[in-house]
């Protein structure tokens, strides 16, 4: 159980934690390839193969999340196809009263995102969820990812939260691993992250699988 009077200050992930990765994966795994294999008429399944594993060589850098980057790799406007589908952003259940609980707790609430600060902004305006948030950091502001200690040395600086009195949510074991070496007292791994996909087994770190578990009890 997660002592929530003891924690004064709360890190959360977005994509995946809060919102459905369901989004991410199917922009990613889907659509991308699909504009590609048509701009460049080559087979989908080829396209697919080949983008994913040029995804793999960018994983836990900041590349990976520079939608900047990915329009001049791709030769594809990457903002403009995620605007075009940002009907199909969508909050994991139980997040808003999750949020609500916090404010009304006062916690000071900080969104922690390895999101592109232009990809924060699409999210934010389709959910309406900033208004919950002390502040949004994201890793490209920062310099360094989630993944790296760098990353929370600097947004400790920044944010001035006690490690001591902090709970952080995160999708990512990679994340959920480094902000543990940095120190963060309460960590929980969001499972369930795409709604409609399986989850391998966990047993390095304790779990959130919905937010509901964290509400109180009616
Ligand atoms: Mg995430």
């Amino acid at each position: 159980m997660i002592p929530l009077k003891d924690i004064k200050f709360v890190l959360l992930d977005m994509d995946g934690t809060l919102l459905d990765k369901h989004f991410d994966d199917y922009f990613w795994e889907h659509l991308v390839p699909e504009k590609y294999s048509e701009r460049y008429n080559i087979a989908f399944d080829t396209t697919k193969k080949r983008l994913l594993s040029k995804y793999k060589a960018h994983e836990g850098t900041l590349n990976w999340t520079d939608i900047d980057f990915w329009s001049e790799e791709l030769s594809i406007d990457i903002y403009a196809l995620k605007e075009q589908i940002r009907h199909l952003i969508e909050m994991h259940p139980h997040v808003e009263d999750f949020l609500e609980m916090l404010k009304a707790d006062n916690k000071k609430v900080y969104m922690v995102t390895n999101a592109h600060y232009k990809v924060l902004d699409i999210k934010l305006k389709q959910t309406e969820m900033g208004k919950y948030f002390d502040k949004c950091v994201s890793s490209s502001e920062i310099g360094y990812p989630k993944e790296m200690i760098e990353f929370w040395q600097k947004t400790e600086k920044l944010l001035k939260f006690d490690k001591e009195e902090t709970l952080f949510i995160d999708d990512t074991a990679e994340v959920i691993k480094t902000a543990k070496a940095f120190g963060i007292k309460y960590l929980l791994l969001r499972t369930m992250a795409n709604s409609k996909r399986e989850d391998r087994p966990i047993n390095d770190f304790p779990v959130l699988k919905d937010f509901k578990d964290l509400l109180p009890l009616f």
